[in-house]
């Protein structure tokens, strides 16, 4: 059971992205599951999580890990998303945070953040993965007036706290630079954040996996869980997979009732993308757009950008809540004019690519790496609140070692992503809260 239109479940179809289009293949033959086969560890899901957790499981630890994945590696948001790799899994400020965890745990959140964002960075360079890295940090940029007091105050808020450094930047600063867009009043550059392409970082990283000893069985989607005598069996289409630990690692492509633990718990959101065709320099130099920086608006239903190597533009926004085709194809109109909105001197410049995906959030806007309570060796690693290339990536190969009993929970990971998030409270009512939300957000963005 899932909570939107199953065109937004439907593994068998090719995502028709950019990124699909300019990824080189896997290069390694994944098959799906047929008969029995027993593990010792079985992830469902293979994107950045599954996959990082079943190669630490395989390498750091020796156990016999499989990934079963519905779709093709990658199918699922690690393969399509805007690969901005960067913090923010939680959708809590770091003042909630601090009132509710205190200051050091806050402070350590904040440099796992910042870890995440490194392992990446180098588990490509040390595995040759080369995945188009782009950008050096990441741009903020004011939406209003009242937003620019904000950054200045963020840029304070972030130095005391945490020692960050970022530059302000004032609206002709950013158009000198090469960041002029017509909504923008003024940003704030961070160091931590880079631009990568999503597809060839999971492929890579499946490769890599692969080549460590995890089986990855492809096009296998998990229907049906049982346990009994200290073993779970996983069934799929054609096959069976025993095993006495398992992670959960579907996000926000999960079924809610695989496991029933953790169903009502999760609120997968839709979100959208568009790639334009390639700019041409004179027609940049016109819009004053060069920089390749990951970029993001102040709004709260905000819109993240970047000039893609190759010089295409890549647009990405809020998806809606309709992920039939009818309802994404309004989304992508609604986007479109937003990006003609920002690039006025680029609205001549056409769509290629459109698609779109699900991120996931949970009920404490918190971000879950840990134990699934009430379930005996049963893990889960999901929540990551739509900025989940770095910290998926980092809290699954963290999670492993916890999963492998050399880590206690607490060592690996900040207080705020141990506990498993509660269920909402009338669970079948996610999808209209989401959109109760969405009307508040619109309307605070419009006097903000
Ligand atoms: C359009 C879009 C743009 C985004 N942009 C960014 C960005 O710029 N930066 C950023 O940090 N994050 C971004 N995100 C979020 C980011 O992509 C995710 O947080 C991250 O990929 C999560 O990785 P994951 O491995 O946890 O989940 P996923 O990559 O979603 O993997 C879960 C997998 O589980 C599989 N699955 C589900 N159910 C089953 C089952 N029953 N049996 C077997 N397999 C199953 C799915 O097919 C899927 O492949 C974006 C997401 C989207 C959709």
């Amino acid at each position: 059971m899932r909570l939107y239109h199953p065109a937004a479940f439907d593994f068998t179809t090719t995502v028709p992205s950019y990124w699909e289009a300019s990824a080189e293949p896997l290069g390694r033959t994944t098959q799906a599951l047929e008969g029995a086969y027993t593990a010792d560890v079985a992830v469902i899901g293979g994107g950045y999580a599954g996959l990082h957790a079943a190669l630490q499981l395989t390498l750091a630890h020796g156990l016999k890990v499989c990934v079963l994945e519905a779709g093709d590696i990658g199918w699922g948001a690690s393969g399509r998303n805007g690969g901005f790799c960067c913090p923010g899994s939680t959708k809590l400020s770091y003042g909630q945070l601090i009132k509710r965890f205190g200051i050091e745990e806050t402070r350590r959140f904040f440099d796992a953040q910042r870890a995440a964002v490194d392992f990446v960075g180098e588990f490509l360079a040390v595995n040759g993965i080369d995945a188009d890295r782009t950008g050096d940090g990441e741009l903020q940029l004011a939406h209003s007036e009242a937003a620019i007091r904000e950054l200045k105050d963020e840029q304070v808020f972030l130095r005391d706290t945490f020692g960050a450094h970022s530059t302000f930047l004032t609206r002709e600063e950013l158009a000198e630079r090469g960041n002029d867009s017509e909504t923008s009043h003024a940003g704030l550059q961070s160091d931590i954040t880079f631009g990568l392409h999503p597809l060839k970082y999971v492929r890579g990283l499946a490769r890599v996996a692969i080549d460590a000893g995890v089986t990855v069985f492809s096009n296998s989607e998990v229907m049906d869980w049982s346990s009994d005598a200290g073993q779970h069996t996983l069934r799929t289409k054609h096959g069976q997979v025993t095993a006495k630990t398992v992670l959960v690692a579907s996000n926000g492509y999960t079924d809610e009732t695989l496991p029933q633990a953790v169903g009502g718990r999760l609120l997968p959101a839709l979100t959208r993308i568009i790639v334009t065709r390639p700019i041409s320099d004179n027609e940049l130099k016109a819009q004053g757009w060069t920089r390749t920086d990951p970029t993001y608006d102040t709004l709260n239903l905000l819109h993240y950008f970047r000039l893609l190597p190759g010089n295409r533009f890549m647009f990405g926004g809020r998806g809606g809540t309709d992920a039939s085709p009818e309802g994404m194809q309004a989304i992508q109109h609604t986007l479109r004019a937003d990006f003609d909105r920002f690039f006025p001197r680029l609205a001549h410049v056409e769509t290629e690519y459109s698609w779109g995906g699900l991120v996931c959030m949970t009920s404490t806007r918190l971000p879950f790496a840990g134990p699934i309570d009430g379930m005996d060796n049963v893990f889960g690693a999901f929540g990551w609140h739509g900025n989940g290339v770095a910290m998926a990536s980092y809290a699954a190969n963290r999670l492993a070692d916890v999963m492998a009993g050399s880590v206690r929970h607490e060592d690996a990971l900040p207080a705020m992503m141990r506990s498993l998030p509660g269920r909402f409270v009338l669970p079948f009512l996610r999808v209209p809260y989401l959109k109760l939300a969405y009307l508040g957000y619109g309307a605070a963005d419009r006097w903000r």
